[in-house]
């Protein structure tokens, strides 16, 4: 999968990328994350990327040339997505239809934004990591490069954990121990120690939905509310969603 990304620090994406999970798909070439300098795409001294707003205000807007040459000279995979506050929000659901294409690129703004004219002819689509403002996309591109890049089969090692985890199933995770089975006092659950597989899976699915209806109630009613078959799941490890919500 390759993923291009503009921005004007490039050493930020490239050293995140290098590292850990990334890295190492990189290194097996099974993700090519190649991110691209806007200022190799001015021809001033200064190497601007930034120009006054028309109209007067606060703050610097990026110039749209340096943005239109440095895609026109890439000719990046697409979609090619713009991060920016007013984006369409940025989700599993999301990262999973970005996973099952062959790659994407991601356009960083920094000062107040970018010339409208990019956002009109040049990007495919906008997306945003959360309600609020960051100083530029680079970290916003980095949550999108990651969440999607551990999605990419073989890059997790153990493809079931994505299978498995939050979001998966429209559930929060159900909770996890390793070892030491006594800490501090505090004790493993029984069932998960008990070798009964089919007890230890029920127990985690009621344990995600007690989870999920507890800190996420939007997330249920998404699902359409409780089944039956979840009811009985909660009342069989004595977890009542009433108690929960
Ligand atoms: N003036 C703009 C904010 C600019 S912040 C506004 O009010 O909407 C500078 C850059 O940071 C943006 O161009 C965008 O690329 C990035 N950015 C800021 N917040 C973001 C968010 N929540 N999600 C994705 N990118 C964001």
């Amino acid at each position: 999968m390759r993923i291009d990304v503009f921005t004007i620090f490039p050493g930020l994406i490239d050293g995140f990328a290098a590292e850990s999970l990334l890295g190492r798909a990189q290194e097996q070439g099974l993700l090519d994350v190649r991110a691209h300098d806007l200022r190799d795409h001015t021809d001033d001294r200064h190497h601007a990327v930034d120009d006054a707003p028309f109209g007067g205000g606060a703050g610097m807007v990026m110039t749209p040339d340096p943005i239109f040459r440095a895609v026109e000279a890439a000719d990046p995979p697409r979609p090619l997505l713009l991060l920016g506050p007013g984006g369409r929000p940025f989700d599993q659901g999301m990262a999973r239809e970005l996973a099952a294409g062959s790659g994407f690129s991601l356009l960083c703004g920094r000062y107040e934004g970018i010339d409208q004219r990019v956002r009109d002819t040049l990007v495919d689509d906008e997306v945003s990591i959360g309600d609020y403002v960051l100083g530029g996309g680079e970290v916003a591109a980095l949550v999108v490069i990651e969440a999607v890049g551990r999605l990419v089969p073989g890059v997790m090692g153990n493809d079931a954990s994505a299978a498995d985890e939050s979001f998966a199933d429209g559930l929060l995770e159900y909770p996890q121990y390793t070892r030491p089975a006594r800490y501090r006092g505090l004790d493993v659950p029984d069932v998960l120690r008990s070798g009964d597989h089919g007890r230890v899976e029920r127990w985690r699915r009621a344990q995600a939905l007690a989870r999920t209806i507890a800190a996420r109630p939007d997330l249920i009613e998404a699902r359409g509310g409780l089944s039956d078959a979840d009811r009985t799941l909660l009342a069989e490890f004595a977890l009542d969603e009433r108690d929960q919500l």
